[in-house]
């Protein structure tokens, strides 16, 4: 099985999705852009010609609010702080994400992630 990685187990995971959303988004912008510049002639492409600017700057500004999210809404919940850009400054570029996407615990305080004890019984009491 695998292990939960410290975005899962502090319920962070979404946000990595919306930022993934955001990048397969901006993604897909530029293909359209690169398509729509590459077969001008084309009839079901002709009509995409003229946004060409207009879908790059789009992709651009998407791109930028995904890695906006990873680098300032990710926090964690122990040490208060935004792990990203910290650990982008001591990993070599190539490992940073995995290793920033795939860590067990915290990279800057080292807490894992699990929740306490004491959260688990207030939860349950919570409910009556
Ligand atoms: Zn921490």
């Amino acid at each position: 099985m695998q292990k939960k990685t410290w975005i899962d187990k502090t319920n962070q995971t979404w946000k990595l999705n919306a930022a993934m959303a955001f990048m397969i988004v901006a993604f897909a912008l530029l293909a359209m852009a690169y398509v729509a510049h590459s077969y001008p002639g084309n009839p079901w492409v002709a009509p995409l010609s003229s946004f060409i600017e207009l879908f790059i700057v789009i992709a651009v500004l998407t791109a930028a609010v995904g890695m906006g999210i990873i680098f300032y809404a990710i926090q964690c919940p122990k040490c208060g702080k935004k792990p990203f850009r910290p650990l982008a400054e001591i990993v070599p570029y190539q490992e940073v994400f995995t290793k920033f996407f795939y860590s067990e615990k915290c990279p800057l305080c080292n807490d894992t992630g699990e929740p306490m004890q004491k959260d688990k019984s207030k939860r349950i009491f919570g409910r009556f």
